[in-house]
């Protein structure tokens, strides 16, 4: 069993569930003039959103978790505030999930008060029902057990994350601080359960590597502990 619940998400699920999203928002009735995406997660449903329904105009607006320097706890925050005027038009906000929803939450306050659009709806993938503060208008899959999605646009970021949260485990539970990259593969499968492509490995380390956080020396990666 792995330790933390994953599902790899392939390129061709996107399209299925975003061609069923679209399904949802066409048969609604609902034909929005622009749509906004949430960044960085839902450019791509977006994307295929504007050519399943047709719709020309797309743009987007950053709405990201922001870790406090107290780490009193996490606060979403509009990254690049700008003003449009969206009095005329009909608008759809998409995002890849809605987890605890306060990203999407904190988008959707922000245009409907400075981009004023005449009505706003909010679309997902994917939608967390249990933990989520937020339903959206439209959705294509319901999910009830929390997971972390693996979605083939944050492959590498999840994978380097991913390492690193193993290497340090293993560090703080059984001073473990030396690696062979094939003993990173196994143990990242043991918690992950899932596997990807090796150059995703590859390139994982050698940002850990840049960003300090191991050494490479030869065959050898070595936890800098107190670095990271
Ligand atoms: P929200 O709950 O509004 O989506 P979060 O800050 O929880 O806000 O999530 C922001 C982004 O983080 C999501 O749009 C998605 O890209 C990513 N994310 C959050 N939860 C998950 C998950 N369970 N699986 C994959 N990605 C996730």
């Amino acid at each position: 069993m792995p330790k933390i619940p994953v599902k790899l998400v392939e390129w061709n699920e996107i399209v299925e569930w975003s061609w069923g999203l679209a399904r949802k928002i066409e048969e609604s009735n609902y034909v929005p003039d622009v749509i906004i995406a949430i960044a960085r997660g839902g450019y791509v449903p977006a994307r295929l959103l504007c050519d399943f329904l047709g719709v020309e105009n797309l743009i987007s607006i950053q709405s990201q978790h922001w870790t406090e320097a107290a780490k009193k706890g996490e606060r979403a925050i509009i990254k690049f505030e700008y003003v449009i005027n969206l009095e005329n038009a009909r608008a759809l906000l998409i995002d890849d999930i809605i987890d605890t929803g306060e990203s999407v939450i904190l988008a959707r306050d922000y245009i409907l008060n400075t981009w004023k659009p005449k009505e706003l709806r909010i679309a997902a993938l994917q939608w967390i029902s249990p933990v989520a503060k937020i339903k959206p208008d439209y959705y294509y899959m319901e999910v009830k057990e929390w997971i972390w999605f693996q979605y083939p646009w944050t492959r590498l970021e999840d994978v380097t994350q991913f390492i690193k949260r193993i290497i340090e485990a293993n560090y703080n539970e059984k001073k473990k601080s030396t690696w062979t990259l094939d003993e990173i593969v196994r143990e990242f499968e043991e918690w992950y359960g899932i596997q990807v492509d090796n150059r995703y490995f590859n390139s994982a380390v050698n940002i850990l590597v840049k960003k300090g956080i191991i050494k490479k020396i030869n065959n050898e990666l070595i936890y800098l502990l107190g670095k990271a």
